[in-house]
């Protein structure tokens, strides 16, 4: 089920950083506003966690089905650990990922987080973002943030200013403009709410790592076996159909690369990462399909990624990015 659409169109302001806009953003917020604020992940559609009006704005804003809840953001691992219920696994987790790309899923506490931001669930999904800015809003606002990516539902998610402006230009009051994101891709959801730990989403910390853990090594972690809410197969797509795990380009392609440009193609080539840093390509590749998407080409076309470390979250966005797409990939 979607929301009606109740937004007005409203001339959207972009703010510079400064103490003084860090103070005006987190007046707008804790008054209710919905604004775009930057995370080291991608930007978030951020309002306030405890009020129902300004979650189903947010829902409606970027259409998102109401069944597809929001990551609530933090200042502090004591204050996100403080609203759920939790056991060794949350502290270990917490004391080495916080602040930074990792969520937690587990039992809901705290009765003052809005339902609608639940979606009716009786689970949270918490993170203490390491952004100074958003850390620094979330502090002066003195409330949880509810956040979901600032794109509109099933698009692109933004990693600067000016793919929010793209994104949500007349729907929003304000975007926080806080450069290019760190990180690039969303957070790693990580399910705790059950004995076997589960990874929802791949994301920006490398699985293996949560692996590693002396305390999870005994508890097999069952990737994607619970299948998180509104984790649609398709999503994260631009307008132009993407051709995946490709070897070469195509004539009136345009070749996205991992590695180095081929030497004979004419057309229009960019590169995640000319060295074959997987880091590097996380952070490109939301800007670079947006820039092609912005080409006439035919298709985008993605060379393969390597499978591994922050590699299994720009696969998972590009399969879901793919999806139903008429191109059977190599
Ligand atoms: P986004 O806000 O777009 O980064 O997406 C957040 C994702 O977090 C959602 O798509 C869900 O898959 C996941 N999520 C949020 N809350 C929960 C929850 N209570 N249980 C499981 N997954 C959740
Ligand atoms: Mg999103």
């Amino acid at each position: 089920m979607k929301c009606e659409n109740i937004i007005a169109k409203m001339k959207t302001k972009i703010l510079k950083n400064s103490k003084k806009s860090i103070l005006y953003a987190a007046e707008l917020l804790k008054k209710g506003d919905t604004i775009a604020l930057p995370t080291e992940t991608v930007y978030g559609l951020a309002g306030r966690y405890d009020n129902n009006k300004t979650i189903e704005k947010i829902f409606s804003i970027k259409n998102r089905p109401l069944n597809n809840p929001f990551i609530i953001h933090y200042s502090s691992s004591d204050l996100a650990l403080a609203d759920i219920y939790f056991d060794s696994r949350a502290e270990i987790l917490a004391k080495k990922f916080w602040p930074g790309p990792l969520t937690l899923v587990a039992k809901v506490k705290n009765k003052k987080i809005s339902k609608l931001a639940l979606s009716g669930l009786e689970t949270v999904a918490v993170r203490v973002p390491s952004n100074k800015i958003i850390l620094s809003i979330i502090e002066h606002v003195n409330i949880p943030l509810a956040a979901p990516s600032a794109n509109r539902y099933g698009k692109l998610s933004p990693t600067s200013a000016k793919d929010v402006y793209e994104e949500l230009n007349g729907k929003i009051s304000t975007i926080y403009d806080g450069g290019s994101t760190n990180i690039g891709v969303e957070s790693t959801v990580v399910d705790i709410s059950k004995k076997e730990t589960a990874v929802l989403r791949y994301g920006g910390i490398d699985e293996s790592l949560i692996n590693d853990l002396t305390n999870l090594k005994r508890k097999k972690i069952v990737s994607k076996k619970f299948l998180s809410p509104g984790l649609s197969k398709s999503h994260y797509k631009p307008n132009t159909p993407l051709r995946i795990n490709a070897s070469y380009p195509k004539k009136n392609e345009g070749w996205l690369a991992f590695g180095k440009k081929p030497k004979n193609f004419k057309g229009i080539i960019l590169s995640l990462s000319k060295k074959k840093c997987l880091k590097e390509s996380a952070k490109n590749l939301y800007k670079m399909l947006r820039l092609l998407d912005k080409k006439d080409i035919t298709t985008i076309a993605v060379q393969k990624i390597p499978k591994r470390g922050i590699g299994l979250a720009i696969n998972d966005r590009l399969e879901r990015a793919a999806y139903n797409s008429k191109f059977k990939n190599e």
